[in-house]
């Protein structure tokens, strides 16, 4: 496929030239010090003459947001990503993760693939669609952030509280995961995030009967502990089957055919879902999230002394919960498993109402067909969170779409967060004219 986005722009506007620039700021968050970051975006788009604004509740947070004028037809697109990184540090890289290297055919270095290689795909369609003098029907709007990868609060969420006046009238946007291929069988499928889990953190206090350590206790918190950890272990939450992970599902079993299709199609079974999951484990390991509310325990904090039998013990707990479902019916499922003993209570809830407005869909697998005729797009939920449910709260529905055409080996799912992250060149200007194609039709 040709390159269109490079050809019309000068190499420093290039996807794979940004996005070593992107890397080159260590935003490595916490702390973050997104601030010289943007600044290098606020320049790339005064250099064409686009203004820009920043938002920013702490100035070394900064956000940055900008707006192209549209012809006034549509209601204004929003384009944003997010400009920190998780650390690298106690990770083995093969090149350093903030020198921004092109080897091989690929841009190396932390955020090649979440989300500097999307922010660099947005930055290079945006500078094409200015420098073509193209009017899209609506404005667009572009937004680079600091603070995702620890909540939000300094980026997406802030803009959300304090300056919802600049999204005012915004249905859709585009965002992390999503547009990336995905082999399975002779398929090469697009999943285009449309809706996510919602993260609901919650701490147990666990009871029992205090102690000597040199006097055997029965029965105490510790062994309450184990029972409890042991249960989660063994057991899944119930089966549910949302509509998103349904036509996901249905999708992809109707072009896979027998016999995978027919498994896939299982999964949509309650009565079947856990069985299949068992049967072919790591093959759709990935959809077991998707079928149900989730649970596991990441933080332990009991006993202080080696000699005193502790009578509390704290345990956090990361719930994710699916989309229309509340605390509530995640704790009456958790408890239908560990029991009543233990209170459960609320650290942090991201609330993520509302069922996911798939106006835009169709636009977005059109530009996906185009870029690739055996591709086939299908929607997908995220387990995990992105911004996008920061903006939910102003109505505005994100769409995943960071377009990769990957090959079938690259594993792009255990390069996130981890050693070696890094991204085909090709994906970048695939993504970078995937997004063009979306301004130029909006
Ligand atoms: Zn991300």
């Amino acid at each position: 496929m040709p390159d269109q986005t490079g050809k019309q722009l000068p190499t420093d506007m290039q996807p794979a030239e940004l996005l070593q620039n992107l890397i080159r700021f260590d935003t490595t968050n916490p702390p973050g010090n997104e601030g010289e970051c943007i600044k290098y975006i606020e320049k790339i788009f005064s250099g064409i003459g686009l203004q820009t604004k920043i938002f920013a509740k702490d100035m070394n947070r900064p956000n940055l947001v900008t707006r192209l004028r549209g012809r006034g037809d549509k209601p204004p697109l929003l384009i944003y990503g997010h400009v920190d990184v998780v650390t690298a540090s106690g990770q083995e890289w093969r090149y350093p993760p903030f020198e921004g290297r092109r080897i091989d055919g690929f841009v190396w270095g932390r955020g090649a693939l979440d989300m500097k290689g999307g922010v660099a795909m947005m930055l290079a369609a945006i500078l094409r669609v200015c420098v073509q003098n193209i009017k899209p029907a609506g404005d667009i709007i572009f937004a680079a952030l600091s603070d995702e990868e620890a909540g939000g609060d300094l980026g997406a969420g802030y803009l959300v509280e304090d300056h919802a006046d600049y999204f005012s009238g915004t249905k859709y946007a585009i965002g992390e995961f999503g547009g990336f291929s995905m082999h399975v069988g002779n398929k090469c499928f697009y999943p285009i995030m449309v809706a996510e889990k919602q993260a609901c953190w919650i701490k147990g206090l666990i009871k029992g009967p205090a102690g000597h350590g040199a006097i055997p206790v029965r029965g105490g918190a510790m062994a309450s502990l184990g029972r409890m950890l042991g249960l989660l272990d063994r057991h899944r939450l119930p089966v549910h089957i949302t509509p998103v992970t349904r036509q996901m599902i249905e999708t992809m079993a109707l072009h896979l055919g027998f016999p995978s299709g027919l498994f896939l199609r299982g999964l949509l079974q309650p009565g079947l879902t856990d069985l299949i999951l068992k049967l072919l484990g790591g093959n759709v390991s990935h959809f077991d999230p998707l079928l149900h509310n989730t649970v596991n325990a990441t933080i332990v904090n009991g006993g202080k002394k080696v000699n005193v039998i502790p009578s509390e013990i704290e345990v956090h707990l990361d719930g994710r919960i699916l989309p229309g479902f509340e605390p509530d019916d995640f704790f009456n499922e958790l408890k239908t498993i560990v029991g009543n003993d233990i209170d459960f209570e609320i650290e942090h809830y991201d609330a993520f109402h509302g069922k996911p407005d798939m106006g835009l869909f169709d636009t977005l697998a059109s530009v996906l067909k185009e870029l690739d005729q055996d591709g086939i797009s299908l929607p997908m939920m995220l387990p995990g969170v992105t911004d996008g449910r920061h903006f939910a709260k102003l109505g505005i529905q994100t769409y995943g779409f960071l377009p990769m055409r990957l090959p079938p080996e690259f594993n792009f799912s255990k390069l996130i967060h981890a050693a070696d992250e890094r991204i085909p060149e090709d994906a970048l200007n695939f993504g970078a004219d995937a997004i063009y194609r979306l301004i130029e039709r909006y």
